[in-house]
């Protein structure tokens, strides 16, 4: 039975996807899906196993017995991977560019595609990534795609690991940054793309209140209307 409707939220590193998500969800009651963390958990698992990300083969192999799991606790996700909660380690620094890199070899999108699905598939969810609305589900209810300018993504990034303690150069946050946009818009399957039919929202120059509640105005309609219909 359907759950609510399916809203997908798409765009590049940074442009207030996953907080938005996060603080939507629990706002309406829905479950949050972060596909990127998904594909940080394949980063972190070849990493472990000291498998090069550039080795398609050993990387298909490893597709066979990776489990990873979401876990949904008051909006926030929880990663498992293999069992183990990696939700702080899928978030270091080398990671990033690890997770592109791995979501472009078309094995691990196909996995990570087909657990996003069903996990999505019976609605009640808001789902964040690259290429939800013109891939996982074209047919969501709702498409958003946030943007914001890169520099602005940049000092969004260089703060959280500032907080971490993580001291490093603006100018390299940038260019990481600016090099993941172009790897994850260029990879041949499922690129990040806005899809035709996404309500496109620049948040540079908004808080995170004001890009939470811009999104809400728009969804509020559809969920109302969601609930005549069930
Ligand atoms: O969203 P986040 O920055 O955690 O995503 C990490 C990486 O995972 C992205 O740079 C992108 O390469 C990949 N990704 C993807 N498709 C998604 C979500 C994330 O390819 N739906």
């Amino acid at each position: 039975m359907k759950k609510g409707l399916i809203i997908a939220i798409d765009g590049p590193a940074a442009s207030g996807k996953s907080t938005s998500a996060q603080l939507l969800a629990k706002k309406i009651g829905y479950i949050y899906i972060d596909t990127g963390a998904m594909y940080r958990a394949c980063a972190l698992k070849a990493k472990k196993l000291g498998i090069d990300i550039n080795d398609e083969e050993s990387i298909r192999n490893l597709l066979d017995y990776i489990d990873i799991r979401i876990e949904n606790n008051n909006s926030k996700n929880r990663i498992l991977l293999d069992g183990e909660d990696v939700s702080e380690d899928i978030r270091a620094d080398d990671i990033s560019a690890l997770a592109s890199a791995i979501s472009a070899i078309p094995a691990v999108r196909y996995k990570m595609v087909e657990l996003q699905r069903k996990m999505g598939e019976n609605g009640g969810v808001i789902i964040d990534g690259r290429d939800i609305g013109t891939f996982v589900f074209p047919d969501a209810d709702v498409k958003f795609f946030l943007t914001a300018n890169p520099e602005i993504r940049a000092k969004r990034r260089w703060l959280e690991l500032q907080r971490k303690g993580i001291d490093k150069d603006f100018s390299e946050v940038l260019a990481d940054l600016i090099k993941r946009d172009n790897n994850d818009s260029q990879r041949v399957l499922a690129p990040l793309k806005k899809a035709d039919d996404a309500l496109e929202i620049d948040t540079s120059n908004m808080t995170i209140q004001e890009q939470t509640d811009t999104l809400y105005r728009i969804i509020f309609p559809r969920l109302e209307e969601e609930c005549k219909c069930s």
